[in-house]
């Protein structure tokens, strides 16, 4: 078995090759580490392999992992990111606890987590997640509302628009992948225009990094070719 440590310098590797197939810089994307239903002892050897910026889905797990680590030696490096499903009722675990969450598809949760961000902590960094196959059940603004939902959480004080976040369908070809991609990508160069603080696509993972990247992702999010695969039988 290989261990977390070489597994996250494969996935390095394979991000490098991805940047350089597409003329990117290889510092322009960055590894979120989805360590979801994994132990502390997992992100503790992933922290000492120098990975500090890690991905979570569920509230309470989420909360738990960052209250372990807020005495660890590395902690003013750790960055947690939310990237799961926000009940309404979760949103002041999510504000008082995360750095950033991709998950926001609608008003009421944005508004919930700027009021409820704790004064003493820098802005929420949020991420809209976009619904780019235009599927009927998967959570995610379509395109055509993006712009509306953009400039009511732009207005948001304790909260900052980042960029966008997307899970596609899976594909299982480059091109359909990176058509989807760059769909993403475009409305993004969008709201740059009328938002200068965005900068950031979360987008990629295991199957389809190599596409997310040459459409221009600067977050890719991985979990299982680092931890291995995940148990779920002890979740609720
Ligand atoms: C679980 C998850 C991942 C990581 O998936 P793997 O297949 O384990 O790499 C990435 N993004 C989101 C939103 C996830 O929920």
């Amino acid at each position: 078995m290989t261990s977390i440590k070489q597994n996250i310098a494969e996935v390095i590797h394979q991000i490098t090759l991805a940047t350089e197939k597409c003329g990117r810089a290889a510092d322009s994307v960055q590894l979120l580490a989805v360590s979801k239903t994994k132990p502390v002892e997992a992100i503790e050897e992933a922290i000492a392999a120098g990975q500090y910026a890690f991905g979570e889905n569920y509230v309470q797990e989420g909360v738990d992992k960052v209250n372990h680590f807020s005495t660890h030696s590395a902690k003013n490096l750790l960055v947690w990111h939310f990237i799961g499903p926000i009940q309404s009722n979760k949103t002041r675990l999510v504000a008082e606890h995360f750095d950033w969450v991709h998950s926001i598809d609608r008003v009421k949760t944005a508004k919930r987590l700027s009021d409820q961000r704790p004064a003493n902590m820098a802005p929420l960094q949020v991420l809209l997640q976009v619904n780019s196959n235009d599927e009927e059940t998967k959570s995610g603004v379509s395109l055509a509302e993006l712009p509306a939902l953009a400039a009511e959480i732009a207005a948001m004080p304790n909260i900052e628009l980042r960029g966008l976040m997307s899970i596609p369908q899976p594909a299982t070809d480059f091109d359909s992948q990176f058509a989807t991609f760059k769909t993403l990508s475009d409305a993004l160069e969008q709201l740059k225009t009328t938002y200068p603080q965005v900068d950031t696509l979360s987008m990629g993972m295991s199957d389809d990094m190599e596409a997310a990247i040459a459409a221009g992702s600067t977050i890719v999010r991985i979990g299982t070719a680092i931890f291995g695969a995940r148990d779920y039988s002890q979740k609720a």
